[in-house]
């Protein structure tokens, strides 16, 4: 495994740092952690062509128990722009929306929510703001959610499976290839520039979130991606810099971690050792995450994926 990049620790200490609470401690271990990585707090937003008209772009997303980056992908095309995924609220939507604005004077004609989770969509009141008529496009199980949570913006179309898009020239398909991370779970391939944006199903350098996932599904749904024909494929959170060839051997590693969750799960529960829920999880001891724990949010999420996976195995994940 490589090194991890700036995800958790030196974000949060770029919150710390921002706020009247620095200390000098803190401002040395944000610069010994920025200068690794040769960035700065103010670095971001930032934004990563990947094709002629194709850019990821990546903000931070700092919260008391969270700080990493969440990414959004932008196609420009001489018919419109489409979007794939907000930020989660309305500063970061509104930088968003300047960013967009910069890279084309056409309007935002498409917003596929490919994750229904609030840092992807707390944003959408300032986007659906700039540019009223876009369509916003969802899976039905997305819909629910966010309908369930009262969102001011939803989908007024939906793709179960497949959809493809034509807006310039340009194909964008939109593919449901499993459950994953919220049940909903789109990604967004462009044949032409061979992208993938895979959303919340992977998570770069960053232990995966299973709170609301279903983890063999997940798998499933990676191994699908892993056989597409893609040469970009884009983690939701996590970096979205770096080559084609670094993202591909970072996702081959998210696909390792959720083999290694599957597996531990289902070789951990016949044994007896306990894991009722994520705050009371005895096995997490036992299970054997070897380097993994390195990664950021390892913490937290290897015992709400063990747990998620004893839901699973004992047929309590959510239908
Ligand atoms: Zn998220």
């Amino acid at each position: 495994m490589k090194q991890l990049h700036l995800t958790g620790a030196a974000l949060l200490c770029a919150a710390l740092a921002t706020t009247s609470t620095t200390t000098l401690a803190a401002d040395a271990s944000l610069s010994a952690a920025l200068a690794d990585h040769a960035l700065k707090i103010e670095d971001f937003p930032r934004t990563h062509q990947l094709a002629p008209g194709v850019y990821a772009y990546e903000d931070t997303l700092i919260t008391p128990k969270l700080a990493f980056t969440t990414n959004s992908l932008i196609i420009v095309t001489n018919d419109g722009v489409v979007l794939v995924d907000g930020q989660d609220n309305e500063a970061r939507a509104a930088s968003l929306v300047n960013t967009i604005k910069k890279l084309s004077p056409l309007p935002l004609k498409y917003v596929v929510m490919a994750s229904d989770h609030r840092d992807h969509v707390g944003g959408f009141p300032t986007i659906k703001a700039a540019w009223p008529d876009a369509v916003y496009i969802s899976s039905s199980a997305s819909l629910k959610t966010m309908q369930g949570q009262n969102r001011p913006v939803l989908a007024t179309e939906l793709v179960d499976d497949k959809r493809s898009l034509k807006l310039g020239g340009v194909e964008i398909q939109i593919l449901n290839i499993g459950r994953g991370h919220t049940g909903g779970d789109l990604v967004v391939y462009l044949p032409a520039s061979k992208v993938l944006f895979m959303s919340e199903l992977y998570y770069r350098d960053i232990f995966p979130s299973t709170i609301t996932g279903y983890p063999s599904e997940w798998l499933a749904a990676l191994r699908k991606a892993q056989a597409m024909d893609a040469t970009w494929y884009i983690p939701g959170h996590g970096f979205a810099a770096g080559t084609a060839a670094e993202l591909k051997a970072d996702f081959a590693q998210a696909v390792t971690v959720m083999e290694l969750i599957v597996a531990e799960g289902k070789r951990l529960h016949p044994t007896g050792a306990k894991c009722p829920s994520e705050k009371d999880c005895p096995a997490n001891a036992q299970a054997k995450w070897g380097t993994y724990l390195a990664l950021t949010e390892s913490e937290i999420q290897a015992p709400r994926a063990l747990a998620r996976m004893y839901m699973e195995i004992e047929g309590r994940l959510p239908k």
